[in-house]
């Protein structure tokens, strides 16, 4: 499901939404197609459903991301994405992955909110915030590595192993992004 050309943020990016979208259109502004949750559910159907802030968890933790609320949606095709002003989370997918795995996925889709379409910053915002919040370990960084190793460069977004060394230097990266 999409909603005409408005940009979708996606956890693994097999989609090239964003780019279609960054080219200029005549007459038609990104924000116009922006659905909201309400809207988003209206199309979903099915059993997705929207949850406040602090309301959605991942292995019975709660995931914050400011006050942006959380659109359950076990028929996305990806784990997780995000429009701008809330997240889209796809727990049938995400109940075959780890806990840091989860949360990495909730992170990333939680950075482009605060920091924009680029998939490396929201990488970066993602490390960094397990970083700080104590339940991205090296080992679970790891674990987000083996998850997204398969995943081949796009227009949008490198490959996984590209993404995992910058992944690693931010990890360390004392300096937030
Ligand atoms: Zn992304």
């Amino acid at each position: 499901m999409t909603f005409g050309n408005a940009p979708m943020w996606r956890a693994l990016g097999f989609s090239a939404i964003f780019l279609v979208l960054a080219l200029p259109l005549p007459g038609v502004h990104a924000e116009d197609a922006t659905p909201t949750p309400e809207e988003y559910v209206g199309h979903a159907g099915g059993d997705s459903h929207l949850l406040p802030p602090g309301e959605f968890k991942l292995d019975n933790r709660k995931q914050l991301c400011g006050q942006r609320p959380t659109v359950i949606d076990n028929a996305l095709d990806d784990y997780g994405a995000a429009y701008p002003g809330f997240l889209i989370m796809n727990p049938r997918l995400l109940d075959k992955v780890s806990t840091p795995v989860k949360q990495w996925i909730f992170a990333h889709e939680c950075g482009h909110q605060f920091r924009g379409p680029d998939e490396e910053t929201a990488d970066c915002f993602a490390v960094q915030r397990g970083r700080r919040q104590q339940w991205l370990t090296p080992e679970g960084l790891e674990e987000v590595c083996n998850f997204i190793a398969p995943a081949k460069g796009d227009g949008m977004h490198f490959s996984g192993s590209h993404r995992c060394e910058y992944m690693r230097r931010c990890y360390e990266d004392p300096n937030i992004k």
